[in-house]
């Protein structure tokens, strides 16, 4: 392996050192935590993994942390009125709603429900459309993590060439839009490619930035990655394993092996983007605190 690792651990715990001590500052001018909400209905294994760390980190920089449980058969009417109590509590300052949802809930009228300035994973349109008009605003987690890890390494990205694999609206367009803004990081020119994309490696051979979301496990191998690139691998998909005594292994988008032969610097999976994004809801839910104060 030649690549240096772009460590989420080492990033998200600096990150977390420094709004745990903005929090104890508010607290110690008499303020009130933050106070970070999440929401989850039905039976998801990953879902529940995922709240779970969302909880145990808000809790360990000082943040109030509630997760609120719903059963399956919650009806679509009953989650937005949930989220209307939600928006109109003034003792919370950001909510979560985890996806995937159940088939007959309809994700984007939840999305759209959340009040803007609660929306701290940052998927409400209005929040979309501040980011693309470079107006500063919660951003999307994922991506948002992913800035905060590639200027914590201080990667050069102006005038370089920056793939992105996936279109989707929580990772995928975000990220495209984020790296080609007028500021650091950004300033790439990039190219989004998607399940439609012919000769993929036409594409990723010519990153200098390769940023890998599609959800396919190890898609991205070494011999289609430009060396010297900078990997980001994005993907988590849970992949049966009987020598694992959960019964399954973590996989990223990317062959992690054969992609660290020829990178330059690389996200592992677990302990890269996740960590990150985290770290990106908890930067989130600061700002939405700092600013309704
Ligand atoms: P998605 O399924 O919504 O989107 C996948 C995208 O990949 C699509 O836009 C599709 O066009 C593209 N794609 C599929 N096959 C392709 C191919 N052969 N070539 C090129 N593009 C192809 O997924 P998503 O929500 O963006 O998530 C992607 C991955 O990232 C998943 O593994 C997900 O679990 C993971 N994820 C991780 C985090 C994190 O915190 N690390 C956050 C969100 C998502």
């Amino acid at each position: 392996m030649s690549a240096q690792i772009l460590d989420g651990k080492t990033v998200s715990e600096h990150l977390k050192d420094e709004i745990r001590a903005r929090i104890a500052k508010h607290i110690a001018n008499g303020q009130r935590a933050p106070h970070l909400v999440a929401v989850i209905v039905g039976n998801n294994g990953a879902s529940e993994t995922y709240v779970a760390s969302k909880e145990r980190n808000s809790k360990s920089v000082g943040m109030d942390s509630t997760v609120l449980r719903f059963p399956e058969t919650m009806t679509e009417a009953e989650l937005l009125a949930e989220i209307e109590r939600l928006n109109s509590d003034l003792s919370i300052d950001g909510f979560i709603v985890q996806l995937p949802l159940p088939k007959h809930i309809d994700a984007q009228k939840v999305t759209f429900a959340i009040k803007p300035e609660k929306d701290v994973d940052g998927f409400h349109p209005y929040n979309t459309g501040l980011m693309l008009k470079g107006i500063d605003t919660l951003l999307p987690a994922t991506p948002y993590g992913i800035l905060l890890m590639l200027e914590y390494y201080k990667i050069e990205t102006s005038g370089k060439n920056c793939v992105v694999i996936g279109r989707s609206d929580i990772v995928g367009k975000p990220m495209a839009a984020l790296m080609s803004r007028n500021a650091y990081p950004g300033n790439c020119t990039v190219t989004m490619c998607h399940s439609k994309t012919n000769n993929l490696e036409f594409y990723t051979k010519n990153a200098d930035i390769l940023v890998v979301a599609s959800g396919i496990p190890e898609m991205v191998k070494g011999d289609i990655i430009k060396p010297g690139a900078v990997v980001i691998d994005v993907g988590i998909t849970r992949v049966d394993d009987a020598s694992n005594p959960k019964g399954y292994s973590i996989k990223g988008d990317v062959h992690f092996e054969s992609a660290a032969a020829v990178a330059s610097y690389i996200t592992p999976v677990p302990g890269g983007v996740g960590l990150m994004t985290i770290a990106g809801l908890l930067q989130n839910t600061l700002k939405a605190y700092e600013t309704k104060k």
